[in-house]
């Protein structure tokens, strides 16, 4: 397993619409892998493949409690529908776009149908942070982001922001 480069904003390949995968073969585990790597090194919640430069439609995500057990889930091809008309407010950060948090309203829960590590298919209910988590990294296949669901003001802010910290980065 490797550690791959997250690539943040503004790359255009955050924009980018990821195309369905054909097959759950060992290729695609290596990089189901790799991202789960990535992702608990980050460390984060949830890492769509786009994020380390794949246009895949791939998703992992580990919603365990810091120092718990484990919990890897892997979200090939996903499809997902809100299973009601209630809206939750969460407050979201995302790898590709550093040190931005902020409330984004979304569906409360959701069903998200979708090809396991094994390619086999699988249906998950999804409440509170996990239905929040899924329709993020959902947004990422369809190159959205969670700032692009705030105002043009805080979008505008969180952009200059990121751009800041990278400048800093570079000359440190
Ligand atoms: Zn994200």
């Amino acid at each position: 397993m490797t550690i791959r480069e997250i690539i943040t904003i503004p790359d255009p390949r955050l924009k980018q619409v990821s195309a369905p995968v054909e097959t759950v073969d060992d290729d695609l585990r290596a990089l189901m892998d790799d991202m789960l790597e990535t992702m608990y090194a980050a460390p984060g919640i949830g890492l769509a493949a786009i994020q380390v430069g794949v246009p895949k439609r791939v998703i992992v995500m580990d919603l365990a409690p810091e120092g718990g057990t484990p919990e890897p889930l892997y979200f090939v091809n996903p499809v997902i529908e809100p299973t009601s008309e209630e809206h939750a407010f969460y407050q979201e950060g995302c790898l590709s776009i550093p040190d931005v948090y902020e409330d984004v309203e979304r569906a409360a829960e959701c069903r998200i149908s979708y090809l396991d590590y094994n390619g086999d298919a699988q249906t998950l209910e999804c409440t509170g942070l996990l239905a929040t988590c899924a329709q993020h990294e959902m947004d990422h296949l369809e190159g959205v982001l969670f700032i692009d669901h705030l105002s043009r003001l805080k979008r505008t802010m969180a952009v200059k922001k990121v751009a800041k910290l990278k400048r800093a980065a570079e000359n440190a």
